[in-house]
């Protein structure tokens, strides 16, 4: 029996990521059997709801969102409502109250998860608050998940950071990255270490570059307010791209436990090597996505959306080329490259291996290189391109595609990354969820790149709606001698 027993308390319960991931994953799981007698979610935001509102609202987004409505009224039964004020401690003494009846009601033995799924400026006061209002006097477990983002740089990261460790020690904080959540991220780990022929390939030797690309089709939508301050690197980079990255990198760890697996992702981090000063513009692109054809419908340009500057130097786009001061990886160049309104809505990795000593082949083409494809999202699976014979008398060659893909086998849709974090959390599993050395190595490197940017004056490069982002982009990549695999 696996079914977790602890109090879940939402902070933002009113809120879109509440509607749209975690009430819809808290299904999933309560239908699965992982949650069952012994859970209750308490929900916290300032509207005046009653208990029954709320779960009326749950209703409806189980309804919109999973399309399903069985167990519904015995799932959304656990759910209570308690509005709340973030910085009065009138709010908390009421919702320790509530804890404490829910607490008994279900035999919930003191556990708690405290989610955070509000806007940043609140985090730290939240945590202050949970210890100093006494939420935290509690014989149980006491978890403390924090959404993105984890501060604006290194410094103000650092003093988040600090302000949440007064109340919880790190073992307790659970910082999301939900790409670490996804089926796909999650296989990169088994991929390599579960499969005798990846591993001896798995360098300098034999891998010629590597490619990560997240590209999306929407634009800013209703974020401007927020994107207007942080950017692609800050929102994409500094976080997702380079958790991939750290993944895809990693020494093999010498067991599968969070401490193992962290500290040999935090190796990754500190080999990265640092780009600075005239550097950056060598090693990095920024784009803003200007008007363009998405699915043949004409779009604006990014200046033009709502609530954004009318002169915006916002950069909806990175490319960037990262190296690894390390014996596996010096001199293979990791190319990333994330940005709004491109072609398609896609997360792929591309590992491209060294073309082999010498073309015995003579087909007045040159042999295609083989590649491993890792396909994140919205499809799941591995691709091989291999060189086999064409059919036929002479010796000639045929690029073929190796494909497995996680839906055909599986049957069923893989869970929603929420779904597997929040398993995680109820489980004290903190693998996938980010160390505070991660974030802070990151974003060391990150500030390092959006100084320089700041600072420059030139306007930054633009790109058609619906491109896979500037000409400067493809010039990264060629002065190597590569091209970035644009693949399906
Ligand atoms: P939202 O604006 O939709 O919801 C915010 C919630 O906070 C609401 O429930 C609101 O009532 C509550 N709130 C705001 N001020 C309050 C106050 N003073 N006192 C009490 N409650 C207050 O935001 P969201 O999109 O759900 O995002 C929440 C967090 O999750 C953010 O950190 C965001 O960056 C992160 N996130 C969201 C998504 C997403 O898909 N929406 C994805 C990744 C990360």
């Amino acid at each position: 029996n696996d079914s977790s027993t602890s109090l879940i308390m939402i902070f933002g319960a009113t809120g879109d990521l509440a509607k749209r991931k975690l009430y819809p994953s808290l299904y999933h799981l309560y239908k699965k059997g992982k949650l069952a007698d012994h859970f209750a979610v308490i929900g916290t935001a300032r509207r005046p709801w009653s208990h029954e509102e709320f779960r009326e609202n749950i209703k409806d987004s189980i309804h919109s969102f999973v399309g399903a409505d069985e167990q519904i009224d015995d799932f959304s039964s656990h759910f209570y409502y308690q509005p709340h004020d973030v910085t009065d401690s009138d709010s908390y003494i009421q919702l320790k109250t509530l804890a404490e009846e829910l607490d008994t009601k279900y035999s919930l033995q003191g556990n708690r998860i405290f989610y955070l799924a509000m806007a940043p400026e609140f985090f730290g006061t939240i945590a202050d608050h949970l210890k100093a209002d006494g939420l935290t006097d509690t014989t149980g477990f006491k978890r403390l998940v924090i959404e993105k983002p984890f501060g604006h740089d290194l410094e103000s990261a650092e003093q988040l950071n600090a302000q949440i460790r007064q109340s919880f020690p790190e073992e307790e904080i659970y910082r999301i990255d939900h790409y670490l959540g996804k089926a796909m991220v999650q296989n990169i780990e088994v991929i390599r270490f579960a499969n005798a022929f990846f591993e001896p390939l798995w360098n300098n030797r034999y891998i010629s570059n590597i490619q990560i690309t997240s590209s999306e089709k929407l634009g800013v939508e209703e974020r401007a307010r927020y994107y207007e301050t942080s950017g692609a690197l800050r929102d994409m980079v500094q976080n997702h791209m380079l958790q991939m990255l750290a993944l895809l990198a990693m020494e093999p760890p010498i067991r599968l436990t969070t401490d193992e697996i962290r500290s040999e992702k935090v190796k990754v981090f500190r080999a990265l090597r640092p780009i600075e000063g005239n550097e950056v513009n060598e090693y990095f692109v920024r784009g803003q996505y200007g008007p363009g054809t998405i699915d043949k419908n004409e779009v604006v340009g990014y200046r033009d959306e709502m609530n954004v500057d009318p002169d915006s130097q916002t950069e909806t786009f990175v490319a960037g080329k990262l190296m690894i001061d390390n014996f596996r990886w010096a001199g293979v160049p990791f190319y990333i490259r994330t940005g709004k309104r491109m072609t398609t809505k896609s997360t792929k990795i591309v590992i491209q291996f060294k073309d082999i000593p010498m073309n015995l082949y003579n087909n007045n083409e040159q042999l295609q290189p083989n590649l491993l494809v890792i396909h994140i999202q919205p499809d799941e699976g591995i691709t091989l391109h291999l060189n086999a014979k064409k059919s036929g008398q002479n010796m000639q060659t045929n690029p073929v595609k190796l494909n497995f893909s996680n839906e055909g086998s599986n049957g069923i849709n893989t869970p929603e990354a929420y779904e597997k974090l929040l398993y995680d959390c109820l489980h004290g599993d903190a693998t996938n969820f980010t160390h505070w050395d991660e974030v802070a190595l990151s974003w060391k490197f990150v500030d390092k790149i959006s100084e320089v940017w700041e600072q420059t004056n030139s306007e930054i490069p633009k790109y058609a709606s619906g491109t896979m982002g500037p000409e400067e982009a493809e010039k990264l990549i060629e002065n190597d001698g590569f091209f970035w695999w644009n693949l399906n």
